[in-house]
């Protein structure tokens, strides 16, 4: 080793730790020959180096250049420091203190781990809890920052000699790997019945779960984030049981597979969904799925995506994952552990108490999670990845606030897809997907959350930011934090605020917040707008013809009841409506019709989601849902790809708005339909329909309030048909056209929308 000539002081702020960044930075240092040390300072890494002045410029540029794959730097400071004469170089204790505080997203097992696991030489041959200083469990284990072993759940298992020996030994690959773990010190895993007796573990725990998995029973299965419900995606008899005991009818099950190859064997795999399936985060990724099965391979349940042209698909992504989907053979639906739309469990005892009813076994492990993480979801459009649910994986990884919060802010987020959003200075931290705020159950998680994300990231909020609704649970929520001052956004507003937010953007944009149902500042239903906005406010400049939804709430479950409220605007459609209320009784129409009449639960709206609700009862394709969406999902699917012509909607101004009538478009497509036209096409043409008008007062209110800049938001850009139609057309207009990219375009989105708009707000006071 030269001897150090000089010394120089660096602080790494980003996703630094968790992500085996000491353990990178002392292989940096050994190559270049520099003394010192690294340290972990709550949420950042601090590096003392010495030697010749060249070694550390190049020491300091390949930490940029060659960071862990999971890593991200944010910030790299450096500043001359003092000699002080170290010999070699020390990964040092971490300390703790107030800052910035990164907390890594777990990360899937990498590639290195994978081919140990399945090495009959490696000492951690088959070992369920392999893991390195590149992937692993993170925010579900951490207690506290700084990531140091005893402050995870791994704490409770002593590190063997071998595992603390590669722990201390500089350039093993587990050279610092806080959760490392082997077969003689690691978590216990075992098969336990439904009366609680444990009657195998480990290996054979695995091995008895693979062909109880074979048989077609259902497993609870203990995982990264919570439970999932597991069963052979490809028996239809299971995939039955586990519906109906889910009461799960109709939503998507997801199916998770080994490796990209046996994804290829049941779905379509692009090249970007290649790289999003096998990616670090490893979501659930929308695939077409293929009519028959790749040779070799069987064929997946019919009941898995009833309806729909795409399953959901995820590769394995913790080392039980692999040994159980080899030990099965076949494809598995991974499913979250929970009834219908609870939040899922984490615990064994709740796991015992709330699977039961479902699960025939469940395989549990003595590892805790200490936070709920759901899987995350994701589909490519036009090239690109869109997140449907944001959770693990993603978060908790803070987001930019492009107008810094003045004062620390908690958002509460909206009524359903619930997301909480905790705000400092220039970062938002959103939470992962949290669900409906609709049970007792969701609203503890929701607590239980938000109380983990202050202590883990220090945040004690002064002012709440809420939706502008005065019912909802959420704003009872935000009232309950006890801030000295709460700040109300409108719904469609914060979609918009999000999507211009994460691109950076604060000047004036269109926004076109497309989705099922809002509350407006009128009062009424809102969902299909058009604003002129930038963070602080908007101007509602569109909207779809208001139409009344006979039954308010329940209209989301069936669509017969949009078409019925388009209708009562145009009776003398009544012909081409036919197909609409099909398997509707006499009874339940006469009494929809005397609640639109009268006025009586049938509140106004303009929603997209009850639109595509309208056409797909119009069609006749769908007249009750499942779930929320699902009319627009099928409608989607039978469209295809397939080419068609847009139907022109009329468009007149009232109360200083643009107001677009959706009705003859629906009457022409349902009288083409009732003529003998394949629904295909009309299904294709029905969101060309959209698409050119949503495109056209778009590019009219841009061009009218001087804006060069679109912005797409709300749950009705999940459907790739319309997101990409209107972005095309916006494009070839020449305006800019923002897309969500680091969250999902669906209320997942609010919370970070909200603390958005109330930087904004309060910053300009
Ligand atoms: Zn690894
Ligand atoms: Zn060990
Ligand atoms: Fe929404």
């Amino acid at each position: 080793m030269t001897p150090p000539s000089s010394a120089r002081d660096l602080r790494v702020t980003g996703v630094v730790q968790g992500v085996g960044f000491r353990p990178f930075v002392h292989r940096m240092a050994l190559r270049q020959g520099l003394a010192g040390w690294v340290r972990n300072v709550a949420g950042t890494v601090e590096i003392h180096v010495e030697g010749a002045a060249d070694a550390l410029d190049r020491f300091q540029r390949d930490l940029r250049l060659e960071a862990p794959p999971v890593a991200r730097i944010d910030t790299l400071e450096a500043a001359s420091g003092t000699l002080v004469g170290f010999r070699g170089f020390d990964i040092a204790a971490s300390e703790d203190a107030d800052g910035n505080r990164p907390v890594p997203p777990d990360v899937a097992t990498c590639a290195s781990c994978e081919r140990e696991l399945f090495d009959p030489a490696d000492r951690r041959y088959r070992h369920p809890f392999i893991t390195c200083t590149d992937c692993g469990p993170r925010y579900t284990v951490i207690e506290a920052l700084p990531y140091d072993r005893e402050r995870t759940t791994l704490g409770a298992f002593e590190p063997c000699p071998s595992c603390a020996g590669e722990y201390g030994t500089p350039g093993a690959r587990r050279h610092h790997a806080e959760s490392l773990a082997c077969h003689e010190c690691g978590p216990q895993l075992w098969l336990e019945s439904l009366d609680g007796r444990r009657w195998a573990y480990n290996e054979t725990a695995v091995q008895l779960a693979a062909l109880s998995l074979r048989r077609g029973a259902i497993l609870a299965v203990r995982g990264v984030g919570g439970f999932h419900l597991a069963c052979d995606a490809t028996n239809d008899v299971a995939v039955r049981r586990l519906r109906d005991r889910k009461h799960r009818e109709a939503k998507p099950l997801a199916v998770m597979v080994r490796t990209l190859e046996a994804a290829r064997a049941i779905a379509e795999v692009a090249d970007a969904e290649a790289a999003l399936l096998t990616g670090p985060e490893r979501p659930i990724v929308l695939l077409r799925r293929r009519a028959h099965a790749a040779r070799g391979g069987a064929s997946l349940a019919t009941g898995l995506a009833p309806g729909l042209d795409r399953v959901g698909v995820m590769l394995a992504y913790a080392p039980l994952h692999h040994l159980l989907l080899e030990g099965a053979g076949v494809p598995l639906v991974m499913t979250s552990g929970n009834l219908s739309d609870e939040p899922i469990a984490i615990g064994n005892a709740e796991a015992r108490a709330r699977l039961g009813q479902i699960a025939d076994e469940f395989l549990l492990h003595d590892r805790e999670i200490l936070s709920r993480v759901d899987d995350s979801v994701a589909r490519v459009v036009d090239g690109a990845p869109l997140l449907m649910r944001r959770a693990r994986g993603y978060a908790p990884l803070a987001l930019r606030l492009p107008v810094p919060a003045p004062r620390p802010l908690a958002a509460v987020g909206p009524h359903l897809k619930n997301t909480f959003t905790l705000a400092r200075d220039g970062w938002a931290w959103p939470s992962p997907h949290i669900g409906d705020l609709e049970s007792l159950d969701a609203v503890a998680h929701w607590k239980t959350a938000l109380a983990r994300y202050r202590d883990l990231f220090r945040i004690a909020p002064e002012v709440a930011v809420r939706d502008l609704h005065p019912g909802y649970l959420s704003t009872r929520l935000a009232e309950e934090l006890g801030l000295e001052r709460t700040i109300a956004v409108q719904h469609h507003h914060a979609h918009v605020a999000a999507v211009a937010a994460e691109h950076g953007v604060t000047s004036t944009v269109v926004g076109l917040a497309f989705d099922g149902t809002g509350y407006g500042d009128d009062g009424a239903v809102w969902g299909a707008e058009t604003l002129v906005a930038d963070l602080r406010g908007y101007r509602r400049v569109a909207q779809l013809r208001y139409a009344p939804l006979p039954g308010g709430d329940l209209a989301a479950r069936e669509p017969w009841r949009a078409a019925l409220g388009y209708l009562s605007l145009e009776p003398g459609a009544e012909a081409s409506f036919a197909l609409a209320f099909d398997g509707v009784s006499e009874n339940e129409r006469r009494i929809a019709e005397r609640q639109v009449a009268r006025g009586l639960n049938a509140p106004l709206a303009s929603s997209m989601g009850r639109l595509f609700d309208a056409a797909a009862a119009v069609l006749g394709v769908r007249h009750r849902s499942g779930f929320e969406g699902q009319a627009a999902a099928e409608l989607e699917s039978l469209a295809g790809e397939r080419v068609a012509h847009a139907v022109a909607m009329p468009v007149r101004e009232a109360d200083g708005r643009w107001v677009i009538d959706p009705v003859p478009m629906l009457a022409e497509l349902g009288a083409r339909r009732i003529a003998g036209e394949d629904v295909h096409a009309l299904a294709a043409s029905f969101h060309e329909s959209v698409a050119l008008a949503a495109a056209a007062i778009a590019a009219r209110a841009a061009e009218a309030h001087g804006a060069d800049t679109v912005a797409l938001g709300g749950g009705s850009f999940q459907n790739a048909r319309l997101l990409s139609g209107v972005r095309r057309r916006l494009a070839s207009c020449g305006l800019r056209v923002l897309v969500p990219r680091l969250l999902s375009p669906n209320d997942g989105a609010i919370s970070y929308g909200q603390a958005a708009v109330a930087a904004a707000v309060l910053a300009s006071e």
